[in-house]
């Protein structure tokens, strides 16, 4: 039997660690605090679909949605509401649009979204898009995992990789030395800090957003609606998320501005977004590679080190955590995979 260790429960540990356990490895995930703490905790939640994603990634991203039907097909507990998108503006182009993406007009716009003011001309729908409760969905995947065997070791910091002769056999953590054949750094932003201590730099860095959670008239937004500063979605009855791009400052001043300015956005937008309450604004640190595709495979600094960090994080979960397992309990290598190796 395989024994891994995956450092970080966030969704991609949380999905290596499942789709591990159920191909029979031992698997143990060490988290510093709970599962879905990190970015996860203040995603949006969006899972693309796109068949042309440019660059080395863009073979996961191709099967992403597929992969979410079949594990949400696998595990109950993982509900995806597959209501599409709509998106205007200057960060989408209209000129070259892949299958699975329509051009609409204004009535057909406000035939999707009924709410809206004063429909976009011209908008991209994509009716194959998604999204999840990236929480609830990690916590899912968690939980499958334990029924699977997979040992949770919450609260408990992974504090260095122990190597004997440039090979990893175990995770140095506030609890003591964890030992283990294969470690998983799915530790999101802070997987260059493991990595330094092993002399080893990772195009890695921390890319913060904000996430504000709102409550309103049920059925105000009906699709994930992507304007060029802002994008909003219903997440449960009454409930929705808004994304928006942060601005630099950090104070609780700069968060209140940004939360003002999204209510009105979203009181200009909807008809009965007026009515719409703020609960909490959030900033979040996305693990973003620096060319902005996933990193994943073997960490050429240490044998037995695999790295799984990936912006997109909610998208490609279930992809990439099934073809890590499979990479690391049976050997195969993913042909998606090559493109998005660390090395
Ligand atoms: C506002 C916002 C909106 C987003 N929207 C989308 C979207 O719509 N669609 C999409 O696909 N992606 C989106 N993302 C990105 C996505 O959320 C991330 O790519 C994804 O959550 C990364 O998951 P992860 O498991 O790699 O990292 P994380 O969720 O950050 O998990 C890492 C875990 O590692 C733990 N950890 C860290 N260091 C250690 C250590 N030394 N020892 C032990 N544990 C450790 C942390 O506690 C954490 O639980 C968004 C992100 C933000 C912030």
């Amino acid at each position: 039997m395989t024994d891994v260790v995956v450092v970080g429960a966030g969704i991609v540990g949380a999905s290596v660690a499942y789709h591990a356990a159920r191909l029979g490895a031992a698997v143990t995930i060490v988290d510093r605090a709970l599962p879905g703490a990190g970015a996860t905790a203040e995603s949006f939640g969006w899972i693309g679909a796109s068949e042309r994603v440019p660059g080395p990634g863009g073979p996961l991203h191709a099967i992403a949605t597929r992969e979410y039907r079949r594990l949400a097909a696998e595990l109950p507990a993982v509900r995806v509401y597959w209501k599409g998108s709509l998106l205007w503006g200057g960060r989408h182009t209209v000129d070259d649009l892949e299958p699975g993406r329509h051009l609409v007009d204004a009535e057909q716009a406000a035939a999707l979204e009924p709410n809206l003011r004063t429909p976009p001309k011209q908008a991209v729908h994509i009716p194959g898009d998604g999204a999840v409760d990236p929480l609830a969905t990690t916590d899912a995947l968690v939980g499958a995992a334990r029924e699977r065997g997979v040992r949770l070791v919450a609260g408990t910091a992974v504090t260095g990789l122990r190597t004997v002769r440039g090979r990893v056999v175990g995770v140095e953590t506030t609890g003591g030395l964890l030992g283990a054949d294969s470690v998983v750094l799915a530790n999101g932003a802070d997987v260059p800090v493991l990595c330094a201590a092993l002399g080893a730099a990772v195009p890695v860095g921390p890319s913060p957003a904000i996430l504000l959670r709102l409550t309103g008239p049920p059925d105000l937004v009906r699709t994930i609606v992507a304007t060029p500063d802002m994008d909003v979605r219903a997440a449960r009855d009454g409930e929705f998320v808004a994304a928006v791009r942060y601005t630099g400052e950090t104070s609780a001043a700069e968060l209140a501005r940004s939360a003002e300015r999204v209510r009105d956005r979203i009181a200009d937008l909807f008809r009965g977004g007026e009515d719409v309450r703020l609960m909490s604004a959030r900033v979040g640190i996305r693990p973003m590679p620096t060319d902005g595709h996933p990193l994943i495979g073997p960490f050429p600094a240490a044998r037995g080190a695999y790295l799984a960090v990936m912006h997109s994080g909610i998208t490609l979960a279930p992809v990439a955590g099934r073809l890590v397992a499979e990479e690391l309990v049976h050997g195969i290598e993913a042909p998606e995979l090559q493109g998005c190796r660390p090395g």
